[in-house]
């Protein structure tokens, strides 16, 4: 029995560990009865065993002897044979596919004495020089020529012997794994450096034989767009490396129908067989050889997120997979790639620059290379957007990374700093596209941060589709609508409900387009905001808080009834006040300035100089530590309590205008039980007073580290649980939330501590355990307890599904997120996918 050797028709798809992609799926191919040559994989565990030693396993070349011996067998063909030898072509394939990662040679078997025409032997020499010597690349047609190289490069002669080919080949692919590209595509993609390859042996079968010969790769749809039908491209007398080199025009499936219309009919219904069999878009590779049809490789095939969506949605109306399956295949990284804008590419140039795509969206501007130029030329002309173009950039770049539209660099990748400051700012950015010295400023570039392609001028840019039809447009598309059909199955499997972050009243129906069932966080003091400031330097100023208080009280009621009326029937959290009251003041050194300026003049600097003091006296070190939330509630008096009244007496005028209001109140930062205790009481008394109001529950926001650990106390006094994870994310960690990021995150990603920024993807082990705990703690002392999530986390798609596993009832995030959170939300209900295709 072999160890490190299998034929294929010995293993089947599901073997990927062992026999990598390319492996298994020539296996299973063997197993349908498809033509597929004879053949054998070497596993990865003999890659590995390489690996870790430096040397073939023993026995490994023993056992490829037994294996070919079979083949030899079934063709009727000697490997060695000297007037009809058998040739081979060695393959690499990892579990995961890593394309043009690693190493192919073909013709293997191939000497002075076995006859063979004289091209093939050529490029064994160059192929094999190549791959298992390192030889640069050179061009010549002439055999003796390639010889001559060889032998000035390795100091020897091609070896003559084919089974010393056949094992220098395989030797060759082991040792490829470690090659300086393979780790990086290995590190971009989160491949583990520690799986190896198989190797694929397989006969040579021949599509250079003339006219009726040819080589072709195709797809059972389109997987750009995901539409029905088979593509291809085909190139009569040629090898399969022809086709994917580019070097000659290729042909469609349709020129293949009209000049072998036999083989295109045979390979129509193979395709059919590999979608049914694999209930999936099927990638594959083939050669006709002499008018017979061979299939040299099929995988699930790659495709763009459109495609994904349209395809599951489409096998799913076939019949060929269920729509809970047709939901594991898609995500919501993909749906947040579809919800950005995006280029007319019909109308696009060639890209001028490929770079890393580092944060998606479209952006169309006017270079400049300096921070202070982006902020100051686009003070003076805010229609003319700009493009920051950088080496790299530094925390000294902010301003103007805020002030452009796009972000480019020259160096960099996914985690340099420009990458996750522009993610964070929901900006487009390309990072790492090389030497960009030929760009002037005041040139106008399309950056697309979804591809990494930089176009010269300005390229139209579309609408989401997604987006337009999710606001209600009637678009006849086949995207919108298999969006649609999976959003609406997500719904009615999801156990989580989706509601959004939302203070006014366009936002809340934004939101409820978008599919939220309720609003799960309503900061307050954005309400606080503009023309009210007044209003909170009097509150602070006056002795007696009441008038200013007074004031505020019917200004909050229309806030709050609008809200309601947008969301009638549906629950509205609203937060009281939470950050310090210096945020709505005028910063100490403007009024510091102020006074001064009076009192050089001689003047009396007013309720300058008193707001001066206050502020003074209240000034804080660590304003995210100090006076806010609860703490504010409990200091300055009256203040939750206006809020409280406003929300009934708004809760009030709604139910006697025969709508439904379902409000629900909210206090933040709590950490200890007292704090709410006092806060609810008051609350209570308030709400008491008021007439006609429905009934409103008081919960509170978990998002101190306290809080979620004596949640068990304070569920006594919360009629539900909302987990503020920003917060909760800041204090776990001790990370300043509006410093950290892009300060040294870039650097923390680079080092590996964590592979996401934990503001964007939630901690598990860390801020994750405290949810849980406190969602335990809650529930044991009140059963049932109302839990969700209200952090920028609620719409991120991972933590979406650790929610759910964590028994949250609801996630909440911003409107624009809420489609994908919906979508996550029913993934997690159905479980995870049972493909590992990349
Ligand atoms: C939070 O802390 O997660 C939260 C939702 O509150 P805010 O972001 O307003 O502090
Ligand atoms: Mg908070």
């Amino acid at each position: 029995m072999s160890r490190y050797v299998h034929d294929f028709f010995e293993g089947d798809k599901d073997q990927k560990d062992l026999l990598g992609g390319k492996g298994a799926n020539l296996a299973e191919m063997t197993r349908m009865g498809l033509p597929v040559p004879p053949g054998f994989t070497i596993t990865t565990e003999a890659c590995r065993e390489f690996l870790r030693t430096g040397a073939p396993p023993a026995g490994l070349f023993a056992e490829v002897e037994v294996h070919l011996r079979l083949i030899e067998a079934r063709l009727g063909r000697r490997f060695g044979d000297a007037d009809d030898p058998l040739l081979l072509s060695v393959r690499s394939g990892a579990k995961f596919s890593m394309p043009g990662m690693m190493e192919t040679i073909l013709d293997i078997g191939l000497n002075d004495h076995i006859g063979h025409d004289p091209d093939s032997y050529r490029r064994l020499i160059q192929m094999f020089g190549r791959t298992v010597h390192g030889i640069p690349a050179f061009d010549s047609d002439d055999v003796d020529e390639c010889k001559k190289v060889f032998r000035e490069h390795t100091g020897r002669d091609f070896p003559q012997s084919p089974h010393e080919q056949l094992y220098a080949a395989i030797t060759a692919v082991f040792e490829s794994w470690n090659s300086e590209r393979a780790r990086l595509y290995r590190r971009q993609e989160h491949i583990p450096d520690d799986l190896g390859t198989a190797v694929n042996v397989m006969a040579m079968v021949f599509g250079n034989r003339g006219p009726r010969s040819g080589s072709g790769v195709a797809f059972t749809r389109d997987p750009a767009t995901g539409l029905r039908g088979a593509y291809g491209d085909y190139l009569p007398d040629a090898q399969g490396e022809d086709v994917v080199a580019g070097i000659r025009n290729t042909l469609s499936l349709d020129d293949l129908a009209r000049i072998d219309p036999a083989s295109h009919t045979a390979l129509l219904s193979i395709m059919d067989r590999l979608e049914h069999h694999y209930r999936d878009l099927c990638d594959i590779e083939f050669t006709i050889e002499d008018g017979k049809l061979w299939m040299l490789q099929t995988r699930v095939g790659k495709r763009t997120p459109a495609a994904a969506f349209v395809i599951a949605a489409q096998l799913a109306e076939e019949g060929v997979i269920t729509l809970d399956e047709a939901l594991r295949r898609v995500s919501g990284e993909q749906l947040t790639h579809l919800m950005f804008p995006a280029f007319d590419l019909d109308a696009a140039p060639e890209p001028l620059f490929t770079g890393i795509p580092a944060s998606p969206g479209a952006a169309v501007g006017e270079v400049v290379f300096d921070a202070a130029d982006a902020t100051a030329k686009t003070a003076a002309d805010a229609a003319a957007g700009k493009i920051l173009v950088r080496p790299e950039t530094t925390p000294d770049d902010l301003p103007g990374m805020i002030a452009a539209r796009g972000i480019l660099t020259s160096r960099g990748g996914k985690t340099s700093h420009a990458a996750v400051v522009a993610r964070g700012m929901g900006k487009p950015c390309v990072c790492g596209a090389g030497d960009l010295s030929s760009l002037q400023a005041g040139d106008v570039i399309s950056l697309d941060g979804a591809t990494g392609h930089v176009y010269p001028g300005a390229v139209p840019v579309r609408p989401s589709p997604v987006v337009r039809a999710l606001e209600g447009e009637a678009i006849d598309d086949p995207l919108p609508r298999a969006v649609r059909k999976l959003l609406a199955h997500a719904d009615r499997v999801a156990r989580m409900t989706v509601h959004a972050n939302a203070d006014t009243a366009a936002d809340a129906q934004r939101a409820r387009r978008f599919g939220a069932t309720g609003i799960g966080l309503c900061r307050t003091e954005h309400m606080f905001l503009g023309p009210r400031r007044a209003l909170i330097e009097k509150l602070i100023l006056a002795d007696d808080s009441r008038e200013a208080l007074d004031e505020l009280l019917p200004l909050q009621v229309d806030d709050f009834a609008e809200l309601f009326a947008a969301m009638d029937g549906l629950p509205v959290t609203i937060r009281l006040i939470d950050p310090p009251l210096h945020e709505f003041l005028p910063p100490l050194d403007e009024l510091a300035a102020r006074v001064a300026r009076a009192e050089a003049l001689g003047q009396d600097p007013g309720d300058d100089g008193r707001l001066f003091t206050a502020v003074r006296r209240m000034h804080e070190q660590n304003p995210m530590l100090g006076l806010r939330g609860v703490r504010l509630g409990l200091i300055i008096p009256g203040l939750f309590a206006m809020q409280v009244r406003a929300v009934a007496q708004a809760a009030a005028a709604r139910v006697a205008a025969g709508g439904n209001p379902r409000p629900e109140i909210m206090v933040p930062l709590v950490g200890s039980v007292k704090e709410l205790l006092i806060v609810r009481e008051e609350a209570l008394r308030t709400l008491s007073s008021v007439d006609g109001a429905p009934p409103i529950p008081i919960g509170t926001m978990i998002e101190v580290p306290r809080a979620a650990l004596t949640a068990g106390e304070i569920a006594e006094a919360a009629d539900f649980f909302s987990f503020g994870t920003n917060d909760l994310t800041q204090m776990t960690w001790g990370f300043s939330r509006d410093d950290v990021e892009g300060a040294f995150f870039g650097r923390y990603l680079d080092l590996g501590i964590f592979g996401a920024s934990p503001f964007e993807t939630l901690d598990v082990p860390g801020v994750g355990e405290l949810v849980r705990t406190a969602v335990d703690r809650g529930r044991a002392a009140r059963p049932g307890l109302p839990t969700g999530v209200c952090g920028e986390h609620g719409g991120d798609p991972a933590s979406v599904r650790f929610f759910h596993d964590a028994g949250l009832d609801y996630v909440s995030c911003s409107p624009f997120r809420v489609p994908v959170a919906r979508l996550e939300a029913g993934r997690a209900a159905v479980g995870t996918s049972s493909s590992d295709s990349r």
